[in-house]
């Protein structure tokens, strides 16, 4: 498809279907009543394709990547098979990143299923200038492509969305255990587990041409999650292919707990008659005969298996990545140089990632796993926390082993055999990649600019944030006493210099 009619479609608002009141704290006992979209086949392979100009990324697991994705419940009367074609581009990236995935989960058709598809991004690679709200991919197109199997097939579709995942709930989906599971069993949690919106219309991202022959589906119940706070499609007519809720009473139906299997209707204001007169509604109540649990299998599974008792605090969190951009900013402008994409590009034109990448053959180092270029972490061959800059000493790692090798020295992480192989491809000098102690030529620049340290780069108001009862300066400074070791005392500098205290840190730290 052309990209100029993805140009004029993208005016088309997204529209949510209804204008019933998210009440929030929702008990797992509410419902609504939502028409399914329907679309009637006209050839065996239908191209569906969904198109967002911009996605902004959000940092997840605290892991550095963030995550696309897609899905909803379709219903086929025919058999049928899905795949999914992911294409984007990365600004100051030329080449365009494709990702394609068959659904290889069991499939039924005369019923609904949950589907899904999601790719996760390395947030390394963006030239961002260590901003954190500028992981923006672009012209993001997704296609679903639906095979029928037999002629004449008729869809149904509900709930379908299309974003970065960004969920606020489990405190901005921060955790390690957190990501553990999302990537255990993941497609029997999808779409539920990307937490995206499940009231949009079907076309509100919809490009193709299929847009036009859409029309009124059957009616789907959506019930609520105690812990999400979303409604979510139950198969309220065929229970047990179940959707988004595991089922309360399943061999003793019908269950009795009316807790569990009569849900108030939330947006029976806005119903006809005509959407009233199904078996399941009596009432003001959806009547379920075997009951659901009042959480979603998402929810569920990150509650039973305890993930969220340990999560850090997601604060925390976001201030150790204010503290890294603070040390990074900090280093390089102690060095009087750029952030290295842009110094790099000016040098060389060539895309400083994709240089890395290719330097390391396109694999991750510790595991020699083959990695796309959206895949790749760069980490910093010597850690930051140590002052060490990121420049083309860079190594391509998997985000499993950028997570475990963060602030180590290369000697604590690599074996013998690895490090003599990362000092051939680095370059880095012998002595400097054994060591273990701070950058002695930014621990020199930063004593001589010891003032300026204090007075001007601390004293920005962002670092001047009191964040958990601490000033971030504070934070920052006492990383840096950590990394020091006590061979040089900053404020002792300072104090010989001005005679006084530095006044963008607390006296009591
Ligand atoms: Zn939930
Ligand atoms: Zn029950
Ligand atoms: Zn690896």
């Amino acid at each position: 498809m052309e990209k100029k009619n993805f140009r004029t479609y993208q005016r088309r608002s997204v529209t949510r279907r209804s204008g019933f009141k998210v009440t929030g704290n929702k008990t797992g006992g509410e419902s609504i009543i939502l028409s399914s979209e329907q679309y009637q086949c006209t050839n065996k392979t239908e191209r569906f394709i969904f198109y967002k100009d911009v996605i902004e990324l959000v940092p997840l697991f605290e892991e550095e990547i963030g995550i696309i994705a897609f899905g909803g419940c379709l219903y086929s009367l025919k058999k049928f098979e899905i795949t999914f074609n992911l294409s984007y581009s990365i600004p100051g990236i030329e080449e365009r990143f494709e990702h394609s995935k068959k659904l290889t989960k069991q499939l039924n058709n005369g019923t609904w299923n949950p589907i899904g598809f999601h790719k996760e991004i390395s947030l390394s690679i963006f030239d961002v200038n260590f901003k954190p709200s500028e992981f923006i991919i672009k012209d993001v197109n997704m296609e679903m492509v639906v095979k029928s199997l037999e002629a004449e097939n008729v869809l149904q579709f509900i709930s379908f969305d299309f974003d970065s995942i960004r969920y606020q709930g489990y405190q901005g989906y921060q955790g390690a255990d957190l990501a553990k599971l999302f990537k255990q069993k993941t497609s029997m949690h999808v779409p539920q587990i990307y937490y995206l919106k499940t009231d949009l219309l079907f076309s509100s991202y919809l490009v193709s041409d299929q847009i036009d022959r859409l029309e009124k589906g059957e009616d789907v119940v959506l019930k609520s999650c105690n812990r999400c706070d979303r409604y979510l499609p139950i198969n309220i007519n065929d229970e047990i292919n179940t959707l988004s809720f595991s089922l309360h009473c399943k061999k003793k139906a019908p269950c009795k707990h009316s807790l569990f299997s009569s849900y108030k209707i939330d947006n029976i204001a806005e119903l006809t008659p005509a959407n009233l007169k199904h078996p399941y509604v009596r009432g003001e109540l959806i009547v379920s005969h075997y009951g659901h649990q009042l959480e979603c299998t998402s929810c569920k599974k990150y509650y039973v298996n305890g993930a969220l008792n340990k999560l850090r605090n997601s604060q925390q969190f976001r201030e150790d990545s204010l503290r890294r951009r603070a040390l990074e900013v900090l280093v390089n402008t102690l060095l009087d140089k750029n952030i290295v994409h842009f110094e790099f590009k000016n040098k060389t034109k060539k895309e400083f990632s994709e240089y890395i990448w290719k330097k390391f053959d396109c694999r991750c180092f510790k595991c020699g796993t083959k990695i796309a270029l959206d895949e790749m972490h760069l980490d910093h061959t010597m850690p930051l926390a140590y002052l060490y800059r990121l420049d083309e000493t860079a190594t391509c790692l998997c985000a499993e082993h950028n997570t475990k090798k963060r602030d180590h020295f290369p000697v604590e992480f690599y074996t013998e055999e690895e490090l003599i192989r990362l000092q051939k491809i680095t370059g880095i000098d012998e002595g400097v990649i054994r060591s273990t102690h701070a950058n002695p030529e930014v621990v020199d620049l930063l004593v001589k600019n010891v003032v300026w340290f204090f007075d001007e780069f601390l004293s920005d108001p962002e670092y001047q944030k009191v964040r958990d009862d601490r000033r971030t300066s504070d934070k920052i400074y006492a990383s840096l006493v950590r990394v020091l070791n006590c061979k040089v005392d900053l404020v002792d500098e300072y104090h010989l210099a001005m005679k006084k205290f530095p006044p963008t840190i607390s006296e009591e730290i």
